[in-house]
């Protein structure tokens, strides 16, 4: 029996990096992905990718941080499907800078993506759960939430915020028989990532080195690699986890390397 047969995801941020190796692996185990990015161009390309392999997915384009723009994602789901069984908060930006180097402008785009991109989703779908009294949440977090990372401080604020919304989410929500957790990763090769290393040095390599040792594991983190802890939180294998915290960062957090 496929891990998630006849549940309906919906992924946003699903054109790339890790939603769409989430979209493909979930439609791998029998969900209906529905794929949700800014790009449509690459939104289309995930669900290209998931029927050339024989799964079943739909592109609808929305700004996750725009309230008409999410509301009309989610009529359109509710329209086409019935339900959204599992909802993935996926989308985010990186956000560079110490406090004194930021932008207002900047702080407000990173907060408004990555957190009410969170918020006005699950504000969306909630209702339908609620009223099925079923459902699946997984916010995207980071270990960033945890640690302190130099120059990361607007892109941490949004990723500690969202753990603490998933865990005040959970008690809301659990009377409902609606589960909600988090992904903490560490640093995982995406062209999010990419992006920002060569922006960012003028040598990716030194970077890359720099990222390894504080990680216990010799490998960099790959989509894959969060793909499959997706998953699991999205499948009733994970049933007995309510308002968790799941960490896939190589052993950031926990580790210590001296
Ligand atoms: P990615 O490759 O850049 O994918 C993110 C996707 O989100 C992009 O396709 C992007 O579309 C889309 N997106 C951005 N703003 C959006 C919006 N307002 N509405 C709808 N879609 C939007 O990044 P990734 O590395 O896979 O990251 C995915 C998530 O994991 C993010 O929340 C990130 O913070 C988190 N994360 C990543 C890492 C890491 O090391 N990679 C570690 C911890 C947590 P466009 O490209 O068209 O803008």
């Amino acid at each position: 029996m496929p891990r998630l047969a006849n549940k309906v995801s919906l992924i946003t941020g699903s054109g790339s990096g890790i939603g769409r190796s989430a979209a493909l692996l979930f439609a791998s185990e029998g969900a209906t992905v529905i794929v949700n990015d800014l790009s449509e161009e690459s939104g289309l390309e995930t669900v290209r990718l998931i029927q050339q392999a024989g799964g079943e997915a739909f592109y609808i384009n929305a700004d996750v941080a725009d309230p008409n723009s999410v509301a009309e994602m989610t009529e359109i789901a509710i329209g086409k499907y019935g339900r959204i069984d599992v909802l993935f908060n996926n989308a985010g930006i990186s956000g560079v800078g110490a406090i004194h180097e930021i932008e207002p402008e900047s702080w407000d785009r990173v907060i408004r993506v990555n957190l009410k991109g969170v918020f006005l989703p699950c504000r969306s779908v909630l209702p339908h759960m609620m009223e099925r009294r079923s459902g699946c949440i997984i916010n995207m977090s980071s270990c960033i939430a945890e640690i302190g990372l130099a120059r990361r401080a607007s892109y941490a604020a949004t990723k500690g915020a969202v753990l603490a919304l998933t865990k005040s989410m959970q008690v809301d929500y659990a009377p409902y028989n609606i589960r909600v957790n988090a992904l903490l990763p560490g640093t995982i090769m995406t062209p999010f990532v990419e992006k920002y290393l060569s922006e960012s040095y003028e040598d990716p390599e030194i970077a890359i080195a720099a990222i390894k040792t504080r990680q216990l594991s010799g490998e960099l983190g790959r989509p894959e690699d969060v793909a499959r802890a997706a998953l699991f939180l999205a499948s009733d294998e994970s049933s007995f986890m309510l308002g968790s915290p799941l960490y896939i960062d190589g052993g950031v957090v926990f580790g210590k390397n001296a």
